[in-house]
């Protein structure tokens, strides 16, 4: 028996229910970055179920990896969820809201995870007739950008050859994806720049050197980073988005203290900046007679999609019936991108129907959506066995 695009989608179509189930749970049990303990728990629970999948045991605190094992020898694709919520008060007023305080699924990694356990029930049931092997991985810790090294340390990885992975799109309707070959999501870096002046009295400003006002022409200088040291062509934000400095109003302070994020798609573009804004910002205070240092804290590179993986993406969804649409990137940030340096991968945008933003408090999915993309990841993980080159 060879499978078939529609032995997924009707296989997919039967198992809605029980996502829906699996999903309403996650949400109404939200846990943030790292403290994932009972969605790990639950996860475990749910692989259990289905028959013939290994659980790998990799010391992990949160998070869960696993592996279905084809009949066949072949290559190892890994399927990607992410399974964290975040400290917002749901207002969906939905039935099965969140039912701890405070928290909620408010990106929708609990669709993600329902989603991939659903893909691995379908994927398992075919297992006879694969060719290499299917990694699971149940990340913790996307929303803080530190699960997926944590998962690649612990050698969740090893062996794979190619990585798929997807984030909701509430704009995009259920049944179409956004697909891009190349940057879709933006490096994420962090910096801190100190300014050293010379405190004094607030009457007195000839006898001190002001570092709010240093500060400020730094703040104002570094907008030129992107208009003239970016090329027109390439995107990148620099956002100064806290900036500290004095505890009174009629006292000159010694010091202050900025902090920012930088974005950038080109992995060129940020290696540059970094020296760009040390220039900057040591140039300006030495202007005005003051001090500064740069502390650089990369934190991870774009989300950047493989031409032959994207391809794949596409075909799959062609095969099951779905709209594909040019993904538009954004300058937010995904840990997936980790995976990306390591092997070549693909991440898309699955259409939700949503009616709000991510990380809004009354954000919410259709969850027609569910049984789409499972039989959507388990399409693309048959197709990437079959042409994906092992290492
Ligand atoms: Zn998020
Ligand atoms: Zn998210």
């Amino acid at each position: 028996m060879t499978i078939t695009a529609s032995t997924f989608r009707e296989e997919a179509g039967r198992l809605q229910p029980k996502l829906v189930e699996i999903r309403r749970e996650l949400h109404q049990h939200p846990e943030l970055s790292q403290e994932e303990f009972e969605t790990t728990r639950r996860i475990r629970g749910w692989l259990e179920e289905i028959d013939g999948i290994r659980i790998l045991e990799l010391g992990l605190k949160t998070g869960v990896v696993a592996e279905i094992e084809g009949a066949m020898p072949g290559p190892t694709i890994a399927l990607r969820a992410d399974i964290d919520a975040l400290p917002v008060k749901e207002e969906t007023g939905l039935p099965f809201s969140s039912t701890i305080p405070g928290k909620m699924h408010a990106c929708g990694h609990d669709f993600h995870t329902a989603s991939i356990i659903g893909a691995a029930a379908l994927l398992q049931k075919q297992a006879p007739q694969l060719k290499g092997k299917i990694r699971l991985l149940f990340q913790p810790a996307e929303e803080r950008a530190v699960g997926a090294a944590e998962l690649i340390a612990a050698g969740a990885l090893n062996g794979v050859d190619a990585v798929l992975g997807m984030h909701n799109k509430p704009e995009l309707p259920v049944g179409t994806i956004g697909l891009r070959s190349g940057p879709l999501m933006a490096s994420v870096d962090r910096f801190e720049i100190s300014v050293s002046g010379k405190g004094g009295h607030a009457a007195i400003p000839d006898s001190a050197i002001d570092p709010v006002v240093v500060s400020s022409a730094i703040v104002t200088a570094l907008q030129s980073l992107v208009s003239r040291n970016v090329s027109p062509l390439d995107s990148a934000v620099v956002s100064v988005c806290r900036l500290e400095a004095g505890s009174t109003w009629n006292v000159i302070p010694d010091s202050a203290i900025l902090e920012g994020t930088v974005r950038t798609f080109q992995p060129e573009t940020r290696e540059r900046i970094p020296a760009l804004m040390q220039r900057i910002a040591e140039g300006v205070a030495q202007g005005y007679g003051a001090a500064a240092e740069l502390k650089w804290i990369p934190c991870i590179p774009a989300v950047n999609n493989h031409s032959e993986m994207t391809e794949i993406m596409r075909s799959a969804a062609l095969a099951q019936g779905l709209n594909v649409v040019e993904a538009a990137p954004t300058m937010g940030g995904e840990d997936f991108s980790l995976y990306q340096e390591k092997v070549p991968g693909c991440f898309i945008w699955m259409g939700t129907s949503g009616t709000e933003e991510w990380h809004h408090p009354k954000f919410t999915l259709h969850e027609d959506a569910l049984a789409v993309s499972a039989a959507l990841f388990a399409e693309a993980a048959v197709l990437a066995l079959a042409s994906v080159q092992m290492k």
